[in-house]
């Protein structure tokens, strides 16, 4: 018989069970607990109930496997011998917390308990032991407040509801006539757990345990049952964590910060976690317990005070900084307690940061040699970039509202960037007002995890308590939002949805800016300008030496080109869009639509007098009036691209949507084109269609009015013309849309060539030009033999080829593709993410068909796909040549495509300087 598998894992006395490598058994905590012991480090002594435990959990009915029990009496012993005490003991009992730990961190989501093991006996043992009667009636009303909650659900019932052991206490201390928590005696909270137990009874019908094993089981059912809670659901939706992982338990003995004046807890980052700068960062409080820090309820002390408050402490804090930084070879988030002049690590972790300071940071640990530019790349999340490229405010227009009485507050710069919105107070109208489209402030006294719904709604987020390290602060950064923590002039009225601050009255729906960069809270709205990346390569405002966040993207994006083999090209439309994706790295057009130009200055009017037509001459008449505006369209991009490929697409959506469909504009156009009122309208009806995504578009159009392809063509290549005899060199890519048959390209590609032939003819120039197709159809991919036979190049077109793969409508399926992304029908939407499995072996016999009649075809994307990392990995994976984009997406898809080619390709492009991955080797030879 198969041997039970192992649950519990021991840690404690320089020896653990576990590492930091078995994250997925252990959780994060258990692991880094575990990592942390074996390395030396000072770790309360534990165990771990492994992830398999939950699962067996929610498998089997919220029931554990037999062997269970036994493994936590042996673990539980042996935590006993090493810490010296009995669990449940009356006169020398050991204490323990109770905290979950998945495998990816979840600040908060889930339920931890402190101080477990107490009861009236081992209370009075306790008292004895440690000679502090206030401290051990604090530690018992804590427990029974925290078990009361978490285990026996004694919680508040309405939203602005205050926590019901909070009244309680309030009640008390009025009672007494008394204001700080501090001022009650040890017989107060004594009574105060009397109470505490008493409204436990009232509103549960539950008992409080007594029996510390009976305590214990209940908590560690608690934690296992909080993988399921609401809070942990969204945020596990919100952050992609399958429910299948589990949280494992962590049971580890309590060490107390609240034991007097050489007493504390803190919680710390190896390196700034909002700016990235490599300064020891962190707070602390003094004679106080960790969830004081992070709740928010105090605010706490900067690390650097400990540095002159206890410099023995601090010291040896700082020199396991450093320990762990060389271990990890990364930053760390650690938490630790002061138990009398003793320093305990009770966890560590990599640390949540924004994404300036994930990239300084990357980018320093390769200075600092500590990691490779390889792995700077894979921490750096292709999305991230967005943050740098994110708005901050109008230095001028700030200054002027702080010069005229504006500025409310300042609080801690927790998450850095600019918002402006309206103020709610509370998470679920954050939510609610969103959804209706309004920007807001989520304003809170202190966010708790049953808020991450609205944080994640909100432009930003501003707290009256809490430090950097703070719930708020946290999970802002995680998230990108920006975020004012800590501002503690604040007065907030949860009941009237009003707050008070700098002698001014603010209600739900007045509009404030905060600064998550300087911690300023300004009343009204400030405009924002562009980020620092923004102001260097766009607008050319700023010195790249003045900038270094820029300087750091810059690396991050050198070091990307150095190992991506997939070209960046981007869809743009126009010279100024052009010139912003080259500043951002693009390398070439992938797609110029040109309909998008028919819309510009003087052009819909001939346009619209071309598809209202009823002759080829009329026809013809039109398209002349076209030519010249198209052609200068299309120099100015030639010239913006200085000789990267431009692809350049011919007419593709259906002719209605240019045209007016009102009374009133086709009046108007009817004059204008001096015809008849009702000949507009007939022609206007005469465009209707039932399915127009199937209908008359694509080359169809270019097939039935082939006098459209000419002039497009002869506009592109005399545009050509011009721009190569300025001594710019051009390279034309023209590409047919929505081919789904060979003789469709090859009508429309002897169009092309031909006037290609002519105009080079006429005007005597050569250029090289290339004519290919769009796969936006199955047809064509799976006929992609034959269209390579004409096509010099494929584009695929993953927005049609989505549509018409899956059968979904892309401007229809917003309905119900949400409710099939929830029912995991499609892991995501698949107009977002790529449908590998489907859409994208379509694409995958387009390659192979393609490639075998021209084994040099161009192959690219240029659906929205193009600049989605996901998306961007199954292209390089398929072997494509490029990927295109919209210009602010071409640094992330540069990102994307390297980190594709570090986790994709073979090891032995290791040395990268040694020996060149295959990247370079040319596309295609003309
Ligand atoms: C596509 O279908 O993917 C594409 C790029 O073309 P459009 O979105 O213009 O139809
Ligand atoms: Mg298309």
């Amino acid at each position: 018989m198969a041997k039970n598998p192992k649950y519990v894992y021991f840690f404690g006395g320089g020896k653990a069970e576990g590492k930091a490598a078995m994250k997925n058994l252990l959780g994060g905590k258990g692991a880094n607990l575990a990592e942390m012991t074996n390395i030396g480090l000072p770790v309360p002594s534990g165990f771990t109930m492994s992830t398999e435990v939950c699962t067996y959990y929610y498998s089997h009915g919220e029931t554990y496997p037999k062997s269970l029990k036994k493994e936590v009496e042996t673990a539980l012993a042996k935590v006993e011998k090493v810490m010296g005490a009995r669990f449940g003991d009356s006169s020398n009992p050991l204490l323990v917390s109770v905290r979950s730990g998945a495998r990816a961190s979840m600040p908060g989501m889930m339920d931890t308990i402190l101080n477990l093991g107490l009861n009236n006996k081992t209370v009075e043992g306790l008292v004895k032991k440690t000679n502090n009667e206030r401290f051990v009636y604090d530690s018992y009303r804590r427990f029974v407040q925290m078990y009361g909650d978490v285990v026996l659900g004694l919680k508040p019932v309405h939203k602005d509801d205050i926590d019901p052991f909070e009244a309680i206490i309030e009640q008390k201390k009025k009672e007494l006539g008394i204001h700080l928590d501090t001022q009650l005696t040890a017989g107060d909270l004594k009574d105060l757990v009397v109470r505490f137990k008493t409204a436990v009874k009232e509103r549960t019908g539950k008992d409080f345990p007594e029996n510390p094993m009976d305590q214990l089981w209940g908590a560690v059912g608690a934690v296992f049952g909080s993988w399921m809670n609401d809070r942990a659901i969204a945020y596990r939706k919100l952050y992609d964590i399958p429910e299948s992982w589990g949280t494992a338990v962590n049971v580890q003995s309590m060490v107390f910060g609240n034991m007097g004046e050489d007493s504390g807890t803190g919680v710390a980052f190896t390196r700034d976690a909002a700016t990235g700068e490599n300064v020891f960062y962190g707070e602390y409080l003094m004679n106080a317990q960790g969830e004081d820090v992070v709740a928010g309820t105090r605010t706490p002390l900067p690390i650097s005070k400990l540095a002159e408050q206890d410099p023995k402490m601090y010291g040896q804090l700082d020199k396991i900084r450093k320990v762990l930084e060389k271990h990890y070879r990364d930053m760390m988030d650690v938490e630790f307690t002061i138990q009398q002049g003793t320093l305990y690590m009770l966890q560590c972790r990599v640390g949540k940061r924004t994404a300036f300071a994930e990239i300084r940071i990357a980018v320093d640990m390769v200075k600092e040699k500590l990691i490779s530019d390889r792995e700077a790349l894979l921490r750096v999340q292709p999305d991230q970039l967005n943050q740098l490229l994110r708005p901050i405010f109008d230095l001028k227009e700030k200054d002027g509202a702080v010069k005229g009485g504006r500025l409310l507050a300042k609080g801690l710069n927790a998450g850095p960037g600019a918002a402006a919105g309206r103020l709610v107070f509370n998470a679920l109208d954050a939510e609610a007002w969103a959804k209706r489209g309004e920007k807001v402030i989520l304003t809170r006294i202190e966010t708790s995890p049953e808020d991450i719904k609205g944080m994640n709604a909100a432009e930003g987020i501003l707290t009256a308590r809490g430090g950097m390290t703070s719930h708020a602060a946290l999970v802002a950064r995680q998230m990108g939002r920006v975020c004012v923590a800590g501002c503690s002039t604040l007065d907030i009225d949860y009941s009237t949805h009003t707050m008070k601050v700098a002698g001014k009255a603010l209600k739900e729906g007045d509009w404030i800016s905060i600064d998550g960069t300087t911690g300023e809270v300004i009343e009204g709205k400030v405009n924002t300008k562009p980020s620092e990346v923004l102001q260097v390569l766009i607008d050319k405002t700023l010195d790249p030496k003045d900038a270094p966040v820029y300087q750091e993207f810059d690396q991050i994006m050198k070091w990307a080109d150095k190992y991506r083999r997939l070209k960046i090209r981007t869809n743009a439309d126009q010279p100024d869009q052009s010139a912003n994706a080259v500043a951002f790295g693009a390398e070439g057009i992938g797609l110029c639509r040109t309909e998008h130009m028919f819309f510009g200055e003087g052009k819909i009017g001939p346009m619209r007098e071309m598809i209202l037509a009823d002759t080829v001459d009329a026809r013809k008449k039109a398209l002349a009036k076209l030519l010249p505006l198209q052609r200068k369209d299309f120099a100015g991009i030639f010239e913006v691209m200085n000789g990267r490929p431009v692809t350049i697409r011919t007419i593709d959506p259906p002719l209605h949507e240019f045209v007016p469909h009102e009374e009133k504009a086709q009046r108007e156009l009817a004059g204008q084109m001096g015809i008849s009122y009702e000949k507009v309208k007939q022609r206007v009806d005469s465009l209707h269609e039932f399915n127009p995504m199937l209908g008359f578009r694509g080359c169809r159009l270019g097939i039935i009015y082939p006098e459209i392809t000419e002039m497009q063509s002869r506009a592109i290549f005399e545009a050509a013309a011009e721009v190569k005899k300025r001594g710019i060199p051009v390279e034309p890519e023209v590409m047919i849309p929505l081919v789904g048959h060979v003789k469709e390209l090859q009508h429309q590609a002897q169009i092309v060539r031909r006037e290609a032939e002519a105009v080079m003819k006429e005007q005597d120039v050569k250029f090289p030009y290339l004519v290919g197709t769009m796969i936006e159809i199955p047809r064509g991919a799976i006929t992609a033999d034959e269209i390579g036979s004409v096509a010099e190049f494929f584009s695929f077109g993953t927005n049609d080829l989505t549509q018409t793969t899956l059968g979904v409508s892309r401007d229809d399926a917003g309905r119900f593709l949400l409710p099939y992304v929830e029912k995991e029908i499609y892991p995501k939407d698949p107009f977002e993410v790529l449908d590998r499995v489907g859409v994208g072996s379509v694409m995958r016999i387009a390659v192979e068909k393609g490639r075998s009649v021209r084994p040099a075809i161009k192959l690219g994307i240029c659906g929205e796909h193009g600049g989605e990392p996901s998306s961007i990995e199954f292209c390089h994976i398929l072997g494509l040549n490029y990927v295109s984009c919209s210009p602010f997406r071409v640094p992330i898809a540069r990102l994307a495509a390297a980190r594709a080619a570090l986790l994709n390709d073979a090891p032995a492009a290791k040395s990268a300087k040694a020996k060149k991955p295959a990247r370079r080797k040319p596309a295609r030879k003309r």
